[in-house]
């Protein structure tokens, strides 16, 4: 090639990546290898939940540093942090895959990365949140499940993808209050007593919990539902796998989410 033609091909290929940079964020992300032609058959390919996190950090600015770099175990990130005081800071692109919630299991979704957004919390995992948090979160919430179609129901614990490894956010995240204002699932007041023959490790594994650590799933579960931090007590065993005690008010508010996913 020519040193002409050569420089000719730069400034076209220069022109063609400002054109691209400046494109609107709704401008299909196109390969200059190929020409477009575009096919209608396909579907949005975006988040289907919201995953909440405390940082388990001192202060928001170290939590801010540490979503921009690594921690110990390797770089991290989520799409939101919220400070105490109410302000959000947004890191990652909603149509991006940030780096927050690890190896982990919700119903069919094994790559909770792949299809969720990460809200982080500035708390350090032992303090109550702050009122300004939970109503910037209310907010946020609201904003994403409107502007990305989501379902309001579908905001889950990291926690509860991961209960082996994770106690986030902690008991003192106000589920209820999140609740009161239509996000997350949640047991009705008035809920009856279970009905004998209810199974409570089917109700946990369609809610999403991963059952294999049925004491970590019920752990979880009693966090998120109970704000209880206390571990359950495994009691046994039955083929190899570990069995806990559910208690009545476990069989009673399983029952009932797992009627509210039944549309009963
Ligand atoms: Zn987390």
């Amino acid at each position: 090639m020519s040193l002409r033609r050569a420089l000719a091909v730069r400034g076209l290929v220069l022109a063609l990546s400002a054109t691209l940079l400046s494109a609107c964020a709704h401008a299909p992300l196109r390969s200059p290898l190929a020409a477009w032609s575009p096919s209608p058959n396909h579907d949005a390919r975006q988040a289907q939940l919201i995953v909440l996190h405390h940082t388990q950090m001192d202060s928001f600015d170290e939590a801010l540093a540490t979503l921009k770099s690594a921690n110990d175990h390797g770089r991290v990130s989520a799409h939101y942090l919220i400070a105490e005081d109410g302000r959000i800071v947004q890191l990652v692109d909603e149509r991006a895959r940030a780096w927050h919630a690890g190896a982990g299991r919700w119903g069919v979704l094994s790559d909770l990365n792949d299809a969720s957004i990460g809200i982080e919390l500035d708390n350090d995992g032992s303090e109550p949140f702050a009122e300004a948090q939970i109503d910037a979160l209310i907010r946020l919430l609201d904003d994403l499940c409107t502007r990305l179609a989501l379902p309001r129901t579908a905001v889950i614990a990291h926690a509860d993808l991961a209960p082996t490894r994770k106690a986030d956010p902690s008991a003192q995240f106000p589920w209820a209050r999140l609740a009161a204002a239509g996000f997350g699932e949640w047991p009705r007041a008035d809920a009856p007593l279970a009905p004998e023959g209810f199974d409570p490790v089917l109700a946990l594994a369609l809610l999403g919990y991963d059952t294999s650590n049925l004491p970590a799933a019920l752990a979880a579960f009693r966090r998120r539902f109970r704000g209880m931090e206390t571990a359950p007590t495994p009691v046994g065993s039955d083929k190899g796998a570990v069995t806990v005690a559910f208690d009545d008010e476990d069989r009673r508010l399983l029952f009932d989410l797992q009627q509210q996913r039944l549309g009963r």
